[in-house]
């Protein structure tokens, strides 16, 4: 019998669309191929509402937080597991600059929600400036919902792993057929795999960046909250942090390197006053794009093919806002913000 939906790709833009079609009572299949450097899987995790500059929301940081809040709770109920965590990110301000253009920032009610002015910051953060915390932020353990999500599929017997062969797809007169099996329509959500899929590759405006992480020991840092500047740090629990990230453009790959630890241990003895031992480095690539923006909507050189991708450097807090606006765009016909549109980029 045809499906409503094929998906390709489970990291983090794939499973909130499979999310959404549950809700919704759709039937579909979700093929991922086994990628351990996957940017979900090296993700940090960490959420907030604000954008590069202190004292700003980023763009639809409401509308996003409330759709991750309501996605991550309704997984972690259905999934029966642990994964997300609401949590104050206590940052520390870089210069005196900082701290006032942070003291004369533009008061309105919706920012103020997000933010609370600490009279005392952290004993062991450095900061001179001061710091302030921003509220309904935290971390969602990646791995944790990927793994949890991905059995649960598997055991309901509508999660294939490999990696899908273009060149098995053929259009037929209802949908797409994909060995053997029938589907509606087929979102691509393959993160940077989409440098291979051939209905893709020459429309996704890539401009990747390559991060670094590291898993430290540290003992005395509080666990209850993030802390940052220029860097942060993530409590895992036992005294390990996690540590992240840099964002490099020019060297495209997935290896850590001395540099990527070097920069991160300066920035982490800039951020706190305690001993830390490294324990682990890993490196990913962030699915970015020129403009920063996601792309989500139809490709219009053939039906019933979609794209979720471009989540960048924050799939955390946008996956789940873009997977609701996909999914109301393809069954409802609502609009999507051009901002994110699919529609904004030249297609052949
Ligand atoms: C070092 C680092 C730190 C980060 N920290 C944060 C953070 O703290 N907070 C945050 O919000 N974001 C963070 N990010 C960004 C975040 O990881 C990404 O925005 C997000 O994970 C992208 O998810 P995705 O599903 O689009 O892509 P991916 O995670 O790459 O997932 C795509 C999946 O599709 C599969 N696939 C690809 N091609 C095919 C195919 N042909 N057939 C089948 N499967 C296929 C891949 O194997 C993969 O499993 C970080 C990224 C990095 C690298």
């Amino acid at each position: 019998m045809q499906k409503d939906y094929l998906i390709i790709g489970g990291g983090l833009a794939g499973l909130f669309f499979a999310h959404e079609l549950e809700e919704a009572g759709k039937s579909f299949c979700l093929i991922n191929g086994f990628e351990p450097k996957a940017a979900s899987k090296i993700a940090a995790g960490m959420f907030g509402p604000l954008g590069g500059q202190l004292s700003k929301l980023a763009w639809k940081a409401p509308e996003m937080m409330d759709a991750l809040i309501s996605t991550a709770t309704a997984l972690e109920k259905k999934l029966g597991s642990n994964f997300f965590h609401l949590m104050p990110v206590e940052v520390a301000f870089g210069s005196v600059k900082d701290a006032n253009d942070y003291a004369s920032r533009n008061r309105n009610e919706i920012i103020d929600q997000y933010l609370s002015d600490r009279k005392e910051g952290s004993t062991h953060l450095q900061a001179p400036y001061g710091s302030f915390e921003m509220l309904r932020s935290g971390w969602l353990n990646t791995n944790l919902m990927i793994d949890t999500y991905t059995a649960y599929l598997k055991e309901k017997g509508i999660y294939r792993q490999h990696f899908l062969d273009y060149s098995d797809l053929v259009q037929t007169e209802t949908g797409w057929n994909y060995q053997q099996e029938s589907y509606k329509k087929i979102v691509f959500a393959e993160g940077i795999g989409a440098l291979q899929n051939p209905y893709l590759k020459e429309v996704m405006p890539f401009k990747l960046c390559k991060g670094q992480v590291l898993t430290i020991y540290c003992e005395g840092l509080a666990a209850d909250r993030i802390v940052k500047k220029g860097i942060y740090l993530v409590p895992l629990g036992n005294h390990l942090f996690r540590a992240g990230a840099t964002y490099e453009w020019d060297e495209i790959n997935d290896i850590p390197n001395d540099h990527g630890k070097e920069e991160m241990c300066q920035k982490i003895n800039a951020l706190i006053h305690l001993p830390f031992s490294v324990l682990n480095q890993d490196a990913g690539v962030r699915p970015t794009t020129k403009d920063r923006n996601p792309v989500i909507g139809k490709l219009k050189f053939a039906d019933g093919l979609y794209v979720l991708n471009g989540l960048g450097t924050k799939g955390v807090i946008r996956g789940p806002w873009l997977a609701k606006i996909l999914f109301d765009h393809i069954e409802h016909n609502l609009t999507i913000p051009r901002e994110v549109s699919i529609d904004r980029i030249k297609q052949a």
